[in-house]
């Protein structure tokens, strides 16, 4: 159930209908919104109609059932008719899903301190806002590099120092969450994991901001059931990424789904970007994605750049090199443009 306060409703009545949330035996969540705040009840579906009586209290407006089997991740829990959505900060000065298009660039994995650092320079010089690059890797071989681990979250927090960019790495194991949040600004789950329920449940269990990757066979509805596992977990700050899903297509690596973009944005208030690398896995497709995306209303980019793609310990084939990626960023101006954002 949503319970959607009146405008200017006290802090004190805000309270009061917290405390009979718990009482129900539901917990609240509580959004802040500019024009009044709302509450999620979340809890047993079948019981719910006991919290109706909460609209008799001072400062409730309305008690409305939310329908999807989502409910925190829902776009009903905010104020549609002012289009609120969500903003994801990282750091100081990132911002999920307001005007500015956030563009996250780096390596697949971490290789060496001096190649990172080296990227984090070139990616930062042509207007990225933030680092990525896996120290732990789910490979799809247990042969091939696993990542540097430990060592590159080091590498990671050093390129931050030396550059000010934030960095997003990936978690892979319930067990590492503690220890990746603590060297890493963002923690990102892979396609792989976002069906992992005990690793979204830990997510809860952090501050830092979650970039959840769909997976290359979950639908819509399943991408924001796994969302709202990290929400109900106690973390509201999650950003969705599509990434291509498995489809008959063998041309590219994964079919990107711009449609995702605009159902998602629908169906949830929750910032969205899409990885064009992983998308396509080749570098020649990765500039005409990121423009469509961009053009469909993705509030942010992730795109892989490798100094020497050629001997990239992963994903070489769909990396950009530095110049490359600087073209991207130039020519990317003029879609942001056309869609009302900025870069
Ligand atoms: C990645 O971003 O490096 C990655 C492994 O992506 P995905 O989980 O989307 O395959
Ligand atoms: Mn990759």
């Amino acid at each position: 159930m949503i319970i959607v306060m009146q405008a200017g409703a006290s802090e004190e009545k805000l309270q009061e209908v917290i405390e009979r949330i718990k009482e129900l035996g539901y917990s609240p969540h509580l959004i802040r919104g500019e024009q009044r705040n709302v509450l999620g009840a979340i809890g047993d579906e079948r019981e719910k109609t006991r919290l109706q009586y909460l609209e008799a209290l001072p400062g409730v407006e309305r008690v409305v059932p939310i329908l999807r089997p989502y409910k925190l991740a829902s776009i009903e829990m905010k104020d549609e008719k002012a289009d609120e959505r969500s903003i994801v900060k990282v750091g100081p000065d990132v911002s999920f899903g307001g005007n500015k298009v956030v563009v996250i660039a780096g390596p697949c994995s971490v290789e060496s301190r001096d190649s990172l650092i080296d990227t984090a320079k070139e990616v930062k010089a042509a207007g990225a806002s933030m680092l990525r690059g896996g120290a732990f890797k789910p490979r799809t071989s247990p042969y091939a590099f696993q990542g540097l681990e430990e060592e590159g979250l080091k590498i990671l927090a050093d390129a931050r120092e030396e550059t000010g960019l934030p960095v997003v790495t990936e978690v892979v194991n319930p067990e590492d969450v503690d220890l990746v949040a603590g060297y890493c600004d963002m923690l990102q789950i892979g396609a792989r994991n976002v069906q992992n329920f005990a690793l979204l449940k830990r997510l809860g269990d952090v501050k830092n901001p979650i970039l959840l990757k769909r997976g290359m066979m979950t639908t819509i509805e399943e991408f924001l059931m796994s969302a709202e596992y990290v929400l109900s977990a106690g973390n509201p700050n999650v950003v969705l990424c599509e990434r291509g899903i498995r489809t008959f297509e063998t041309a590219t690596r994964n079919t990107l789904d711009i449609s995702a973009i605009p159902v998602l944005k629908e169906r949830t208030h929750l910032p969205v970007i899409v990885d064009p690398s992983h998308a396509t896995g080749v570098w020649q497709y990765v500039k005409s994605l990121s423009y469509a995306a961009v053009a469909a209303g993705a509030d942010g980019l992730m795109v892989e750049v490798h100094l020497q793609p050629e001997i990239a310990m992963c994903d070489g084939p769909q990396s950009l090199k530095p110049g490359t990626f600087k073209e991207l960023m130039d020519d990317l101006t003029k879609f942001a443009d056309a869609a009302g954002r900025s870069l």
